[in-house]
């Protein structure tokens, strides 16, 4: 290598913060660079053995996938090779210079500055390559792609920069070296490596090698350096492997290897299916969401293998968006292998295994839902997500109703199923009644007084989704889904509640009422699709309702926010006002004696503005708002 041509460049201000923090490593699993590193490597190998697909060249001159461990006690060096796809410049740059990795980048994100906080946060994110800095104080990296001919090497000391040059190398692959720092001697020996290897990578589906040490002449043996090399895993893919031959402990690092994930898996699922088509399928759902869970996207990362070649883990038809928070393995022999990515999204094969993973996972979290406690955190993670399939997955909706859960005005912050819901309906009760909105406001809507007075449950809904799946016509066991803030709702069939307090009916009288009603709807003009005497309200004097057939007042809201103030979101409501509140009450009385009063104008603007403000809308006119309420207030207080 000629010093001329050799490049220094700096680390993406992100990376140098990174390294900053490995550099100055406390965390106690330094052992996990040894996964990273073997991870990446068999990442390398499986890329390539796809592209060798259809350039059989690529791979002939060395047909045997492995990755090599080789131990130097002199010069206190561990060395990692493969000979997978290899990288070349322009990859060395993007790969080891920038956080190209939604996870990394969101844990970088997260940093604080408090290292011991931060160290904390390495064991839930993972930092992949750059981990090797915590045990290394110079990385020495020599890569070359498969099918070219130059070679590269990356250097650094993880302090700022990098150097970058040309270098030699023999074949194909990546060869990355540890200078290990002052104390990590342990990383020199064999038996701690090859327990960490067994630990960590035993699911590896090629041979982790760890290379003998040739003996110096006349030099004692040493009973730890291996004589000859010799294969630290098993090196067979793992979701081929008997279940009861696999233990927890391998699931979750085969989990965490193909998820790039850190926690532990919430459920594993692993099933061979037998029939029209053949695959192995091994599943996990993750116990924390993964960063690019709400990404627009929405695309599963499911891994594909055709006869446990991978193929790849870009097919979005192999799993429906509502399932994309599951990570695995799916191992088909019925695929051609040389299957293009594009035809895989078209075939009908494809949908089958599709089909075939939905029902199993169905059916599988159907059993789990049995779990309450176990389920709750599930849902608390996924089912946010799992909710879009009730509008997007026709065929599943039933399915997913079963281990949908909610929140509801009588759950107590839990999570209830509707199967609870539907036994403590009440007498005469036609219909699954819900509110949708915002966690924070939803229980304490005015709409839903008069089911609290007839003891009527009513789910609180506060996903976003919810407004969706709502509006798509299903119903729990003949019973309707119905929004409390939508259309005329009688609940007169149903008995009022047992320790509702004695009310005695002393309503505004009709006559009256229709009075105001008349002067607030010529008050009010367009700006209210109609005004009516409430069968909703117990306590507060108004509220609003969508018309039957209009959209639902929370959807029109989060389609405003989404689509702008005139994308024609903005259907004017019904006003319903109480007959029995004090205010309405002397507000009629007012009426009768005189329809035309201001007072009664200014009156029926701010109830419209009020009942708006609880909706969490803001008035029309917040300037003539303001006015209007001063004054009353003046009035009140003169
Ligand atoms: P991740 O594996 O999650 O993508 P890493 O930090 O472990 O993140 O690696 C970053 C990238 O560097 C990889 O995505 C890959 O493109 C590249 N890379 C790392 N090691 C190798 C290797 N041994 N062979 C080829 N490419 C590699
Ligand atoms: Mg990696």
């Amino acid at each position: 290598m000629t010093t001329e041509t050799i490049e220094t460049r700096g680390f993406e201000a992100e990376v140098a913060r990174l390294l900053h923090l490995m550099v100055h490593s406390v965390y106690s699993e330094k052992e996990i660079f040894l996964r990273e590193l073997i991870s990446n490597a068999s990442d390398a190998c499986d890329k390539l053995r796809y592209e060798a697909l259809t350039e059989p060249a690529l791979t002939a001159d060395d047909p045997g996938f492995r990755v090599e461990i080789a131990l130097d006690k002199d010069s206190r060096t561990l060395t990692v090779s493969d000979n997978g796809i290899g990288m070349s410049k322009d990859e060395l740059i993007a790969n080891l210079g920038t956080i190209a990795r939604s996870g990394t980048s969101a844990f970088v994100e997260q940093l604080s500055g408090d290292e011991s906080k931060d160290m904390s946060l390495i064991g839930r994110f993972g930092v992949g390559f750059y981990s090797v800095f915590m045990v290394a104080d110079r990385v020495h990296v020599v890569s070359r792609k498969a099918g070219q001919t130059d070679a590269f090497a990356w250097e650094s000391d993880g302090a700022g920069t990098y150097s970058l040059g040309p270098a030699e190398r023999a074949t194909r692959g990546t060869t990355i070296t540890l200078h290990l720092r002052e104390g990590e001697d342990e990383f020199l020996d064999p038996w701690r490596l090859k327990r960490i290897v067994k630990t960590y990578s035993d699911h590896i589906a090629l041979p982790v090698i760890l290379k003998a040490v040739p003996k110096a002449e006349g030099e004692d043996a040493d009973d730890a350096a291996p004589a000859e090399d010799e294969t630290l895993n098993s090196a067979s893919a793992l979701w081929t492997r008997p279940k009861a031959d696999i233990t927890a402990e391998q699931y979750t690092e085969f989990y965490r290897h193909i998820g790039h994930a850190m926690d532990e898996p919430w459920a594993t699922i692993h099933w061979k299916a037998e029939g029209t088509i053949e695959y192995t399928g091994l599943l996990f759902v993750p116990t924390a969401r993964p960063f690019d869970l709400f990404d627009p996207k929405r695309q599963s990362r499911l891994k594909l293998y055709v006869r446990r070649v991978f193929i790849t883990d870009d097919c979005e038809a192999l799993l429906p968006g509502w399932l994309r928070f599951l990570r695995g393995v799916v191992d088909s022999a019925d695929l051609p292998l040389n299957i293009s990515r594009e035809m895989l999204q078209e075939s009908p094969l494809t949908a089958k295994i599709r089909s075939g993973l939905v029902k199993k996972v169905l059916s599988d979290l159907e059993k789990r839902a049995a779990d309450k406690e176990a389920f709750a955190a599930f849902w608390d993670a996924f089912g946010a997500v799992v909710k879009e399939g009730l509008y997007e997955d026709f065929e599943r909706r039933e399915q997913i109703l079963k281990i949908a859960r909610f929140k509801s005005t009588k759950s107590n912050g839990e999570w209830i199923s509707l199967a609870d819901y539907a036994e403590r309906m009440r007498p005469n009760q036609t219909a699954v009644y819900f509110i949708t909105g915002d966690a924070a406001h939803i229980a304490k809507s005015p709409q839903l007084e008069a089911f609290k007075a007839r003891d009527i449950e009513v789910l609180l809904l506060s996903d976003p989704i919810d407004d969706f799946w709502t509006g798509a016509g299903l119903d729990w066991d003949g019973k309707p889904f119905q929004s409390v803030t939508r259309g005329d709702i009688d609940l007169s069939q149903i008995p009022d509640a047992e320790d509702k307090p004695e009310t005695k009916a002393d309503n505004a009288p009709d006559a009256a009422l229709d009075k105001l009603i008349a002067a607030a709807k010529l008050a009010l003009g367009d700006a209210v699709k109609d005004v009516r005497v409430s069968r909703r309200l117990t306590d507060s004097a108004v509220c609003l309702v969508a018309d039957n057939g209009d959209m639902d007042m929370h959807l029109a809201r989060l389609m405003r926010a989404a689509k702008g103030p005139d994308a024609g979101f903005d259907t004017a409501r019904i006003l319903e006002i109480n007959p029995g509140h004090p205010l309405v009450k002397a507000l009629a009385a007012r009426a009768e004696t005189d329809g035309t009063a201001d007072t009664l104008a200014d009156a029926a603007h701010l109830l419209l503005d009020q009942a708006r403000i609880v909706e969490g809308e803001i008035p029309t006119d917040p300037a003539a708002f303001a006015r209007r309420l001063s004054d009353v207030m003046t009035k009140a207080v003169a």
